[in-house]
Protein backbone atom coordinates (compact mmCIF):
# COMPACT_ATOMS: atom_id res chain seq x y z
CA UNK A 1 0.00 0.00 0.00
CA UNK A 2 1.39 3.30 -1.11
CA UNK A 3 2.50 5.60 2.06
CA UNK A 4 1.73 8.58 0.43
CA UNK A 5 -1.94 7.61 -0.54
CA UNK A 6 -2.71 7.15 2.99
CA UNK A 7 -1.26 10.31 4.19
CA UNK A 8 -3.59 12.07 1.56
CA UNK A 9 -6.94 10.24 2.85
CA UNK A 10 -5.57 11.06 5.74
CA UNK A 11 -5.20 14.90 5.32
CA UNK A 12 -8.61 14.94 3.11
CA UNK A 13 -10.17 13.62 6.66
CA UNK A 14 -8.19 15.76 8.63
CA UNK A 15 -9.43 19.01 6.65
CA UNK A 16 -13.26 17.65 7.04
CA UNK A 17 -12.82 16.99 11.00
CA UNK A 18 -10.95 20.61 11.73
CA UNK A 19 -13.59 22.13 9.51
CA UNK A 20 -16.56 19.99 10.48
CA UNK A 21 -15.12 21.52 14.47
CA UNK A 22 -15.21 24.69 13.58
CA UNK A 23 -19.03 24.66 12.45
CA UNK A 24 -19.74 22.82 15.97
CA UNK A 25 -20.69 19.31 14.03
CA UNK A 26 -21.52 16.70 16.10
CA UNK A 27 -19.31 13.88 15.65
CA UNK A 28 -21.20 11.51 13.80
CA UNK A 29 -22.26 14.40 11.19
CA UNK A 30 -18.02 14.50 10.84
CA UNK A 31 -17.86 10.62 10.37
CA UNK A 32 -20.88 10.53 7.90
CA UNK A 33 -18.82 13.12 5.78
CA UNK A 34 -15.34 11.05 6.08
CA UNK A 35 -16.65 8.11 4.49
CA UNK A 36 -17.44 7.31 0.88
CA UNK A 37 -21.07 6.81 -0.04
CA UNK A 38 -19.65 3.50 -2.29
CA UNK A 39 -16.53 2.44 -2.93
CA UNK A 40 -16.37 0.14 -6.56
CA UNK A 41 -13.29 -2.50 -7.07
CA UNK A 42 -13.35 -4.01 -10.50
CA UNK A 43 -11.20 -6.30 -12.64
CA UNK A 44 -10.32 -5.58 -15.69
CA UNK A 45 -8.98 -8.75 -18.36
CA UNK A 46 -7.50 -7.16 -21.38
CA UNK A 47 -5.88 -9.57 -24.16
CA UNK A 48 -2.29 -7.90 -24.69
CA UNK A 49 -0.37 -8.05 -28.17
CA UNK A 50 0.99 -11.13 -27.29
CA UNK A 51 -2.10 -12.88 -27.34
CA UNK A 52 -1.72 -13.46 -23.34
CA UNK A 53 -4.34 -12.34 -20.88
CA UNK A 54 -3.51 -9.33 -18.14
CA UNK A 55 -5.81 -8.42 -15.04
CA UNK A 56 -5.63 -5.10 -14.12
CA UNK A 57 -7.64 -3.87 -10.71
CA UNK A 58 -9.79 -0.05 -11.27
CA UNK A 59 -11.82 1.75 -8.87
CA UNK A 60 -14.21 4.24 -8.67
CA UNK A 61 -15.07 5.89 -5.53
CA UNK A 62 -18.51 7.76 -5.26
CA UNK A 63 -18.01 10.03 -1.87
CA UNK A 64 -21.18 12.47 -1.52
CA UNK A 65 -24.11 13.36 -4.02
CA UNK A 66 -26.13 15.33 -1.26
CA UNK A 67 -25.73 18.59 -3.77
CA UNK A 68 -25.64 16.31 -7.20
CA UNK A 69 -24.55 13.32 -9.34
CA UNK A 70 -20.98 12.15 -8.41
CA UNK A 71 -18.40 14.30 -10.74
CA UNK A 72 -14.31 13.13 -11.16
CA UNK A 73 -11.48 12.38 -13.21
CA UNK A 74 -10.47 8.44 -13.87
CA UNK A 75 -6.52 8.70 -13.64
CA UNK A 76 -4.39 5.45 -15.10
CA UNK A 77 -1.55 5.18 -12.94
CA UNK A 78 0.53 2.83 -11.29
CA UNK A 79 0.00 4.46 -7.63
CA UNK A 80 -3.59 4.12 -7.78
CA UNK A 81 -5.03 3.07 -4.43
CA UNK A 82 -8.01 2.71 -3.44
CA UNK A 83 -7.20 5.32 -0.72
CA UNK A 84 -6.10 7.77 -3.22
CA UNK A 85 -9.65 7.79 -5.06
CA UNK A 86 -11.09 8.07 -1.82
CA UNK A 87 -8.84 11.20 -0.81
CA UNK A 88 -9.33 12.30 -4.58
CA UNK A 89 -13.61 11.99 -4.25
CA UNK A 90 -13.56 13.84 -0.73
CA UNK A 91 -11.54 16.62 -2.61
CA UNK A 92 -13.96 16.62 -5.56
CA UNK A 93 -17.26 17.22 -3.29
CA UNK A 94 -15.67 19.91 -1.43
CA UNK A 95 -14.58 21.55 -4.75
CA UNK A 96 -18.23 21.09 -6.47
CA UNK A 97 -19.49 22.71 -3.69
CA UNK A 98 -17.70 25.49 -2.99
CA UNK A 99 -17.92 26.47 -6.59
CA UNK A 100 -21.71 25.99 -6.45
CA UNK A 101 -21.60 23.42 -9.07
CA UNK A 102 -24.72 20.77 -8.38
CA UNK A 103 -22.75 17.89 -8.27
CA UNK A 104 -21.21 15.26 -5.87
CA UNK A 105 -17.75 14.04 -5.25
CA UNK A 106 -16.13 11.26 -7.22
CA UNK A 107 -13.17 9.62 -8.42
CA UNK A 108 -11.88 6.68 -9.97
CA UNK A 109 -8.66 5.18 -11.37
CA UNK A 110 -6.97 1.81 -12.52
CA UNK A 111 -3.72 1.02 -11.52
CA UNK A 112 -1.24 1.00 -14.43
CA UNK A 113 1.84 2.32 -16.24
CA UNK A 114 -0.05 3.33 -19.86
CA UNK A 115 3.16 4.35 -21.45
CA UNK A 116 3.78 0.35 -21.34
CA UNK A 117 0.61 -0.88 -23.23
CA UNK A 118 0.42 0.29 -26.80
CA UNK A 119 -3.13 1.45 -28.38
CA UNK A 120 -4.60 -1.66 -28.86
CA UNK A 121 -3.95 -2.40 -25.10
CA UNK A 122 -4.93 0.91 -24.02
CA UNK A 123 -8.02 1.32 -25.89
CA UNK A 124 -9.15 -2.10 -24.67
CA UNK A 125 -8.62 -1.27 -21.22
CA UNK A 126 -10.31 2.10 -21.32
CA UNK A 127 -13.55 -0.24 -22.82
CA UNK A 128 -12.88 -2.46 -20.06
CA UNK A 129 -13.31 -0.15 -17.28
CA UNK A 130 -16.03 1.69 -18.85
CA UNK A 131 -17.98 -1.81 -18.90
CA UNK A 132 -17.01 -2.66 -15.50
CA UNK A 133 -18.44 0.87 -13.81
CA UNK A 134 -21.19 1.19 -16.52
CA UNK A 135 -23.78 -0.26 -13.82
CA UNK A 136 -22.66 2.45 -11.33
CA UNK A 137 -22.36 5.68 -13.18
CA UNK A 138 -24.97 7.31 -15.92
CA UNK A 139 -25.54 11.08 -16.79
CA UNK A 140 -27.87 11.66 -13.58
CA UNK A 141 -25.70 9.13 -11.48
CA UNK A 142 -21.83 9.57 -11.54
CA UNK A 143 -20.36 11.43 -14.86
CA UNK A 144 -17.07 10.23 -14.90
CA UNK A 145 -13.64 12.78 -16.84
CA UNK A 146 -10.09 12.77 -17.64
CA UNK A 147 -7.46 13.27 -14.70
CA UNK A 148 -4.15 12.22 -14.39
CA UNK A 149 -2.89 9.98 -18.02
CA UNK A 150 -6.35 10.01 -19.04
CA UNK A 151 -7.64 12.56 -22.32
CA UNK A 152 -10.37 13.15 -24.54
CA UNK A 153 -9.54 10.47 -26.52
CA UNK A 154 -10.07 7.70 -23.79
CA UNK A 155 -13.53 9.51 -22.85
CA UNK A 156 -14.71 8.86 -26.18
CA UNK A 157 -13.42 5.26 -26.29
CA UNK A 158 -15.26 4.56 -22.83
CA UNK A 159 -18.50 6.56 -23.55
CA UNK A 160 -18.83 4.63 -26.75
CA UNK A 161 -18.53 1.50 -24.31
CA UNK A 162 -21.23 2.83 -21.90
CA UNK A 163 -23.44 3.63 -24.52
CA UNK A 164 -23.34 0.26 -26.70
CA UNK A 165 -23.80 -1.83 -23.20
CA UNK A 166 -26.37 0.05 -22.20
CA UNK A 167 -27.99 0.44 -25.65
CA UNK A 168 -28.51 3.59 -25.80
CA UNK A 169 -27.15 7.91 -26.74
CA UNK A 170 -25.95 9.16 -23.46
CA UNK A 171 -22.60 11.69 -24.62
CA UNK A 172 -23.40 13.91 -20.84
CA UNK A 173 -22.20 10.60 -19.28
CA UNK A 174 -18.78 11.67 -19.62
CA UNK A 175 -16.93 14.77 -19.61
CA UNK A 176 -13.36 15.99 -21.19
CA UNK A 177 -14.79 14.69 -24.84
CA UNK A 178 -13.63 15.82 -28.04
CA UNK A 179 -15.41 18.25 -29.37
CA UNK A 180 -16.87 15.98 -32.04
CA UNK A 181 -18.09 13.58 -29.56
CA UNK A 182 -19.76 16.16 -27.80
CA UNK A 183 -16.76 17.79 -25.94
CA UNK A 184 -17.12 21.81 -24.73
CA UNK A 185 -15.28 24.71 -26.47
CA UNK A 186 -12.98 26.32 -23.95
CA UNK A 187 -12.54 22.81 -21.80
CA UNK A 188 -8.64 22.52 -23.10
CA UNK A 189 -7.92 26.09 -21.37
CA UNK A 190 -10.79 26.12 -18.47
CA UNK A 191 -8.02 25.36 -15.29
CA UNK A 192 -5.18 28.16 -16.44
CA UNK A 193 -8.09 30.47 -17.65
CA UNK A 194 -10.14 30.03 -14.58
CA UNK A 195 -6.61 30.02 -12.38
CA UNK A 196 -6.24 33.86 -13.65
CA UNK A 197 -9.59 34.97 -13.02
CA UNK A 198 -9.26 33.92 -9.69
CA UNK A 199 -5.82 35.37 -9.28
CA UNK A 200 -7.29 39.05 -10.63
CA UNK A 201 -9.84 39.05 -7.91
CA UNK A 202 -7.68 38.42 -5.30
CA UNK A 203 -5.24 41.51 -6.09
CA UNK A 204 -8.43 43.68 -6.64
CA UNK A 205 -9.47 42.50 -2.93
CA UNK A 206 -5.54 43.31 -1.56
CA UNK A 207 -6.29 46.55 -3.68
CA UNK A 208 -2.69 45.90 -4.97
CA UNK A 209 -0.82 46.41 -8.16
CA UNK A 210 0.53 43.37 -8.82
CA UNK A 211 2.51 42.01 -11.81
CA UNK A 212 5.45 39.47 -11.92
CA UNK A 213 4.82 35.89 -12.38
CA UNK A 214 6.83 33.01 -12.08
CA UNK A 215 5.05 29.89 -13.40
CA UNK A 216 5.88 26.42 -12.21
CA UNK A 217 5.19 23.66 -14.35
CA UNK A 218 4.90 24.51 -17.96
CA UNK A 219 2.22 21.75 -18.99
CA UNK A 220 -1.47 21.90 -19.90
CA UNK A 221 -2.28 24.44 -16.81
CA UNK A 222 1.32 26.35 -16.64
CA UNK A 223 1.22 27.16 -19.95
CA UNK A 224 -2.61 28.38 -20.21
CA UNK A 225 -2.68 29.83 -16.95
CA UNK A 226 1.03 32.45 -18.52
CA UNK A 227 -0.42 32.70 -21.75
CA UNK A 228 -3.86 33.97 -20.58
CA UNK A 229 -1.77 36.55 -17.67
CA UNK A 230 0.67 37.60 -20.34
CA UNK A 231 -2.08 38.98 -22.57
CA UNK A 232 -3.52 40.42 -19.59
CA UNK A 233 -0.19 42.59 -19.65
CA UNK A 234 1.32 40.39 -16.49
CA UNK A 235 4.75 39.92 -16.77
CA UNK A 236 6.16 36.42 -16.37
CA UNK A 237 9.46 36.15 -15.17
CA UNK A 238 10.08 32.38 -14.87
CA UNK A 239 8.53 29.44 -16.04
CA UNK A 240 9.74 25.95 -15.65
CA UNK A 241 9.16 22.44 -16.59
CA UNK A 242 10.38 18.75 -14.95
CA UNK A 243 14.08 19.50 -16.32
CA UNK A 244 14.63 22.86 -15.09
CA UNK A 245 13.75 26.84 -15.67
CA UNK A 246 14.53 29.88 -17.31
CA UNK A 247 14.53 33.67 -15.62
CA UNK A 248 14.20 36.72 -17.36
CA UNK A 249 13.28 39.78 -15.27
CA UNK A 250 12.13 42.03 -18.48
CA UNK A 251 9.53 38.94 -18.86
CA UNK A 252 9.00 35.88 -21.25
CA UNK A 253 6.69 35.58 -23.73
CA UNK A 254 4.47 31.77 -23.32
CA UNK A 255 4.36 31.16 -26.40
CA UNK A 256 7.64 31.51 -27.80
CA UNK A 257 8.86 29.71 -24.88
CA UNK A 258 6.06 26.94 -25.90
CA UNK A 259 7.82 26.84 -29.42
CA UNK A 260 11.08 25.87 -28.30
CA UNK A 261 9.56 23.59 -25.66
CA UNK A 262 7.39 21.35 -28.71
CA UNK A 263 11.06 21.10 -30.38
CA UNK A 264 13.26 19.79 -28.35
CA UNK A 265 11.06 19.28 -25.04
CA UNK A 266 12.83 21.72 -22.35
CA UNK A 267 11.84 25.21 -21.94
CA UNK A 268 15.61 25.97 -20.85
CA UNK A 269 16.11 25.79 -24.35
CA UNK A 270 15.05 28.79 -24.55
CA UNK A 271 17.78 31.35 -25.60
CA UNK A 272 16.24 34.54 -23.94
CA UNK A 273 16.31 33.92 -20.54
CA UNK A 274 18.62 32.78 -17.68
CA UNK A 275 18.59 29.23 -16.68
CA UNK A 276 17.56 28.51 -12.94
CA UNK A 277 16.77 25.74 -11.14
CA UNK A 278 13.20 24.30 -10.39
CA UNK A 279 14.07 25.24 -6.29
CA UNK A 280 15.15 28.58 -7.24
CA UNK A 281 12.20 29.40 -9.19
CA UNK A 282 10.03 29.14 -5.99
CA UNK A 283 12.40 31.53 -3.89
CA UNK A 284 12.10 34.57 -6.53
CA UNK A 285 11.12 37.81 -5.56
CA UNK A 286 8.57 38.42 -7.50
CA UNK A 287 4.83 39.48 -7.04
CA UNK A 288 2.89 36.29 -7.68
CA UNK A 289 3.99 32.55 -7.51
CA UNK A 290 2.15 30.05 -9.26
CA UNK A 291 2.72 26.09 -8.85
CA UNK A 292 1.31 24.00 -11.38
CA UNK A 293 3.46 21.09 -11.54
CA UNK A 294 3.10 19.11 -8.45
CA UNK A 295 2.06 18.36 -5.11
CA UNK A 296 4.09 19.65 -1.93
CA UNK A 297 6.73 21.45 -3.78
CA UNK A 298 6.52 24.56 -1.27
CA UNK A 299 7.38 22.63 2.13
CA UNK A 300 8.95 23.30 5.57
CA UNK A 301 12.73 22.99 3.69
CA UNK A 302 11.58 26.00 1.61
CA UNK A 303 8.58 27.63 2.85
CA UNK A 304 11.57 30.48 4.69
CA UNK A 305 12.92 31.27 1.17
CA UNK A 306 9.71 31.96 -0.52
CA UNK A 307 9.54 35.72 -1.31
CA UNK A 308 6.49 35.66 -3.19
CA UNK A 309 3.41 38.05 -2.47
CA UNK A 310 1.07 35.80 -3.65
CA UNK A 311 0.67 32.36 -4.47
CA UNK A 312 -1.84 30.55 -6.63
CA UNK A 313 -2.75 27.06 -6.18
CA UNK A 314 -2.95 25.52 -9.44
CA UNK A 315 -1.60 21.75 -8.49
CA UNK A 316 -3.29 20.56 -6.11
CA UNK A 317 -1.84 20.73 -2.51
CA UNK A 318 1.25 22.24 -3.75
CA UNK A 319 1.80 23.63 -0.08
CA UNK A 320 2.35 21.27 2.79
CA UNK A 321 -0.05 21.62 6.08
CA UNK A 322 3.20 22.50 7.70
CA UNK A 323 4.41 25.67 5.56
CA UNK A 324 0.98 26.99 5.03
CA UNK A 325 1.18 28.97 8.67
CA UNK A 326 4.59 29.84 7.96
CA UNK A 327 3.71 31.51 4.73
CA UNK A 328 0.11 33.20 6.79
CA UNK A 329 2.78 34.45 9.10
CA UNK A 330 4.61 35.70 6.77
CA UNK A 331 1.83 37.42 5.06
CA UNK A 332 1.63 35.80 1.59
CA UNK A 333 -1.88 35.21 0.35
CA UNK A 334 -2.77 32.12 -1.25
CA UNK A 335 -5.42 31.41 -3.58
CA UNK A 336 -6.57 27.97 -2.95
CA UNK A 337 -6.49 24.74 -4.97
CA UNK A 338 -10.17 23.98 -4.42
CA UNK A 339 -11.25 27.52 -6.13
CA UNK A 340 -8.03 28.49 -7.94
CA UNK A 341 -7.89 25.10 -10.28
CA UNK A 342 -11.42 24.74 -10.41
CA UNK A 343 -11.99 26.27 -13.94
CA UNK A 344 -11.55 22.53 -15.29
CA UNK A 345 -14.61 21.14 -13.44
CA UNK A 346 -16.41 23.96 -14.26
CA UNK A 347 -16.38 23.73 -17.93
CA UNK A 348 -17.05 20.01 -17.75
CA UNK A 349 -20.61 20.94 -16.04
CA UNK A 350 -21.03 23.49 -19.36
CA UNK A 351 -20.43 20.45 -21.28
CA UNK A 352 -22.78 18.58 -19.21
CA UNK A 353 -25.58 20.98 -19.69
CA UNK A 354 -24.54 21.49 -23.37
CA UNK A 355 -25.46 17.59 -23.90
CA UNK A 356 -28.44 17.74 -21.59
CA UNK A 357 -29.70 20.23 -23.57
CA UNK A 358 -28.59 19.02 -27.00
CA UNK A 359 -26.79 22.82 -27.58
CA UNK A 360 -23.36 23.96 -28.43
CA UNK A 361 -22.07 27.54 -26.78
CA UNK A 362 -19.90 29.48 -28.38
CA UNK A 363 -16.19 29.93 -26.17
CA UNK A 364 -17.23 33.94 -25.30
CA UNK A 365 -20.04 32.43 -23.65
CA UNK A 366 -18.35 29.76 -21.86
CA UNK A 367 -15.78 32.07 -21.00
CA UNK A 368 -17.93 34.75 -19.29
CA UNK A 369 -19.95 31.87 -17.33
CA UNK A 370 -16.84 31.01 -16.03
CA UNK A 371 -15.47 34.22 -15.00
CA UNK A 372 -18.83 34.64 -13.24
CA UNK A 373 -18.71 31.18 -11.49
CA UNK A 374 -15.47 31.74 -10.33
CA UNK A 375 -16.01 35.14 -8.96
CA UNK A 376 -18.70 34.20 -7.38
CA UNK A 377 -16.89 30.91 -5.08
CA UNK A 378 -14.21 33.96 -4.50
CA UNK A 379 -16.25 36.48 -3.41
CA UNK A 380 -17.57 33.96 -1.21
CA UNK A 381 -14.87 32.87 0.22
CA UNK A 382 -13.29 35.83 0.65
CA UNK A 383 -16.09 37.13 3.06
CA UNK A 384 -16.56 33.91 4.87
CA UNK A 385 -12.80 34.20 5.52
CA UNK A 386 -13.16 37.84 7.32
CA UNK A 387 -16.36 36.34 9.18
CA UNK A 388 -14.64 33.37 10.50
CA UNK A 389 -11.24 35.37 10.82
CA UNK A 390 -9.36 32.23 8.81
CA UNK A 391 -7.32 32.18 5.20
CA UNK A 392 -9.23 31.33 2.27
CA UNK A 393 -8.56 27.86 1.74
CA UNK A 394 -10.35 27.18 4.97
CA UNK A 395 -13.14 29.49 4.34
CA UNK A 396 -13.91 27.63 0.97
CA UNK A 397 -13.87 24.30 2.91
CA UNK A 398 -16.59 26.05 5.25
CA UNK A 399 -18.58 27.55 2.36
CA UNK A 400 -18.58 23.93 0.81
CA UNK A 401 -19.73 22.16 4.47
CA UNK A 402 -21.77 24.70 4.63
CA UNK A 403 -23.81 23.48 1.34
CA UNK A 404 -23.41 19.56 2.03
CA UNK A 405 -25.12 20.71 5.57
CA UNK A 406 -27.85 23.19 4.33
CA UNK A 407 -29.01 20.62 1.43
CA UNK A 408 -28.90 17.85 3.75
CA UNK A 409 -32.17 16.62 5.52
CA UNK A 410 -32.55 16.63 8.13
CA UNK A 411 -29.03 15.93 8.98
CA UNK A 412 -26.03 14.39 7.22
CA UNK A 413 -27.01 10.96 8.43
CA UNK A 414 -29.90 10.46 6.19
P1 LIG B 1 0.68 18.27 -17.34
O1 LIG B 1 1.16 16.88 -17.27
O2 LIG B 1 0.09 18.79 -18.61
O3 LIG B 1 1.92 19.26 -16.99
C1 LIG B 1 2.72 19.13 -15.87
C2 LIG B 1 3.92 20.05 -16.02
O4 LIG B 1 4.69 20.00 -14.83
C3 LIG B 1 4.87 19.64 -17.16
O5 LIG B 1 5.35 20.80 -17.79
C4 LIG B 1 6.01 18.96 -16.42
O6 LIG B 1 7.25 19.07 -17.12
C5 LIG B 1 6.06 19.80 -15.17
N1 LIG B 1 6.74 19.14 -14.07
C6 LIG B 1 6.74 17.83 -13.70
N2 LIG B 1 7.57 17.65 -12.66
C7 LIG B 1 8.06 18.87 -12.35
C8 LIG B 1 8.96 19.35 -11.37
N3 LIG B 1 9.55 18.52 -10.50
N4 LIG B 1 9.22 20.67 -11.35
C9 LIG B 1 8.68 21.51 -12.23
N5 LIG B 1 7.83 21.13 -13.18
C10 LIG B 1 7.54 19.82 -13.24
O7 LIG B 1 -0.30 18.45 -16.12
P2 LIG B 1 -1.42 19.58 -15.93
O8 LIG B 1 -2.71 19.08 -16.46
O9 LIG B 1 -0.87 20.87 -16.38
O10 LIG B 1 -1.57 19.56 -14.34
C11 LIG B 1 -0.65 20.25 -13.50
C12 LIG B 1 -1.18 20.22 -12.07
O11 LIG B 1 -2.46 20.84 -12.01
C13 LIG B 1 -1.38 18.84 -11.45
O12 LIG B 1 -1.12 18.94 -10.07
C14 LIG B 1 -2.85 18.56 -11.65
O13 LIG B 1 -3.36 17.65 -10.71
C15 LIG B 1 -3.41 19.95 -11.43
N6 LIG B 1 -4.73 20.17 -12.03
C16 LIG B 1 -4.91 20.03 -13.37
C17 LIG B 1 -6.16 20.28 -13.92
C18 LIG B 1 -6.39 20.20 -15.41
O14 LIG B 1 -7.50 20.56 -15.83
N7 LIG B 1 -5.43 19.79 -16.21
C19 LIG B 1 -7.24 20.63 -13.09
C20 LIG B 1 -7.02 20.75 -11.71
C21 LIG B 1 -5.75 20.52 -11.20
Amino acid sequence: MNKNNNEMLKTAQDLIKKTGQKLNLNQEEINSLIQPDRVIEVKISVEMDNGKLKTFIGFRSQHNNVLGPYKGGIRFHPEVSREEVIALSILMTLKCAANHLPFGGGKGGVIVSPKELSEKELEKLSRGYAKAITPFIGEDIDIPAPDVNTDSKIMSWMLDEYEKTVGKKSPATFTGKPIEFGGSLGRNEATGRGGVIVMENLIKSLSKDYKTIAVQGFGNVGYYFAKIAFEKKYKIVAISDSKGGIYNENGLNPNEVLKIKKETDKVTDFKKGKIISNEKLLELPVDILVPAALENVINIENVNKIQAKVIIEMANSPITEEAYPVLEKKGIVIAPDIIANAGGVIVSYFEWLQNKSNEKWSEDKINQKLEEQLQKAFKEAFKTSLEFQTNLKEAAFISALLKLKENSSPSFLL
